[in-house]
């Protein structure tokens, strides 16, 4: 077996190529790689040849639209759906049966836990989630998105964004009321900003009635 081949072996031995790069590394050759990406080429796996053949960013095949935060939006990209008062909880909401088997999700996250969420926005609720906690070193220990009920469970507000399934609560106790500089989220700039590049608005940055838990999949 030549030296490249044993370097490239320990490579993928001590775990540095996976999956994807894996396959081609063995399909290929480090070799070709190499002279196909215009790099010095002398077969071995470095950070230069496995940068050369990581997969194209996936775009999600039908990855909805953010929607404006109005409601006409709103319900134009979510769905709308039929709902009655509950009657055992101020402020919650029965909503039709179908609309919620057809659209609400479970969604289990890297740390185990899961919620339910519109199945839109599941698969990149998870992955951000996942690369929220990485970027930042803070992983909420609650997350929960799907609730029916009106915004601060009062009757005589609109819905809120809850009863659809499209945003989300992070660790309620330290990030409720209070000013959110006292906010854990706050104190973990990194964490928002993930959320923010993918599409979601923080509540903590609302001037009127900051939310500093709350998160949602709205420009
Ligand atoms: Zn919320």
């Amino acid at each position: 077996m030549s030296f490249e081949s044993r370097w490239n072996l320990r490579q993928v031995e001590s775990g540095i190529l996976e999956g994807e790069a894996l396959g081609e590394i063995i399909r290929r050759g480090a070799l070709a790689i190499q002279e196909e990406h215009g790099l010095a080429t002398d077969g071995l796996c470095g950070p230069a040849t496995l940068e050369a053949i990581q997969p194209e960013p996936k775009v999600i095949p039908g990855r909805l639209e953010v929607p404006r935060n109005n409601r006409a939006d709103i319900a134009r990209v979510y769905g709308t759906f039929d709902y009655e008062e509950s009657e055992k909880q101020r402020g919650a909401i029965i909503i039709d049966r179908d609309w919620v088997r057809e659209n609400i999700v479970k969604v289990v996250f890297h740390t185990g836990k899961h919620t339910w969420c519109h199945k839109g926005i599941a698969e990149e609720l998870k992955t951000t989630f996942e690369k929220a906690c990485k970027a930042s070193g803070y992983t909420p220990k609650s997350a929960w998105s799907w609730v029916a009920r009106h915004q601060r469970w009062d009757p005589n507000r609109p819905l809120s964004l809850h009863s659809w399934g499209v945003c989300i609560d992070f660790d309620p106790k330290l990030n409720g009321v209070g000013p959110v500089e006292q906010s854990k989220l706050y104190q973990h700039p990194e964490f928002v900003e993930v959320f923010e590049d993918n599409g979601f608005s923080w509540g903590g940055r609302w001037s009127k009635y900051p939310d500093a838990m709350h998160f949602q999949r709205t420009k």
